[in-house]
């Protein structure tokens, strides 16, 4: 279909994240069963529950919109989720994978957080109060999801992943003095890569405000 109107990109953009919400529901059970930390595991079976609601709540604002419940393939979200499953099947078990999925699983909330920040403007510039209510229901889920994989990383699994990488590197380190710079470089290269609160957030800031 050509879209030529404000509503018919608004109707578009929900059929898109409906697409990538049913891709989640099938995608989170696997990310929960590859996971070792159970915090980890929890959080991910929490939000597969959260996710279930979510697709409810779009199917709601279809209904008050009046238009049909239709599902948009979502490129992004099938892509996302394929780089998910390399995670596990690339890396090893254990922590550092646990670091690998909670980098997979943020790049997925980052994505959802743009496109509902997208949607609430877009319902609240049509003047659909209800709809605007509802999704941003959904966007404070996905924040409130990527805030909590931040606090996992920090609080344990990237010490975890470290404490797990220096042990299988012990056998081939030559001295303590090494072993301990290696430490410490390590500890910077895990903690950037599992906690991208201030980059990315910011950016689906301003993606809401704009759009
Ligand atoms: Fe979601
Ligand atoms: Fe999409
Ligand atoms: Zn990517
Ligand atoms: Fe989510």
């Amino acid at each position: 279909m050509a879209v030529s109107t404000m509503q018919e990109l608004f109707v578009e953009e929900l059929r898109d994240l409906y697409h990538a919400e049913k891709q989640l529901t099938k995608a989170l059970p696997k990310m929960a069963k590859a996971a070792s930390d159970d915090q980890l595991r929890q959080a991910f079976t929490q939000h597969l529950e959260e996710t279930r609601t979510q697709v409810e709540r779009l199917e709601a604002v279809f209904e008050l919109l009046d238009v049909a419940k239709r599902a948009k393939r979502c490129e992004a979200m099938e892509g996302l989720i394929q780089e998910g499953r390399e995670m596990i099947e690339e890396v090893g078990d254990g922590a550092v994978l646990d670091v690998g999925l909670i980098t997979a699983a943020q790049k997925i909330e980052h994505y959802e957080i743009a496109g509902y920040g997208s949607v609430v403007a877009l319902a609240k510039a049509l003047g659909h109060e209800n709809a605007a209510q509802r999704l941003a229901e959904t966007l404070e889920e996905e924040k409130a999801a990527d805030e909590k994989l931040n606090e996992i990383a920090e609080s344990s699994v990237n010490q975890k992943a470290l404490s797990q990488s220096n042990g299988s590197e012990m056998d081939e380190a030559s001295g303590a003095e090494d072993d301990e710079a290696e430490k410490g470089h390590m500890a910077q290269t895990a903690g950037g890569r599992a906690t991208s609160r201030r980059g990315p957030s910011g950016g689906s800031r301003s993606q809401s405000r704009r759009a």
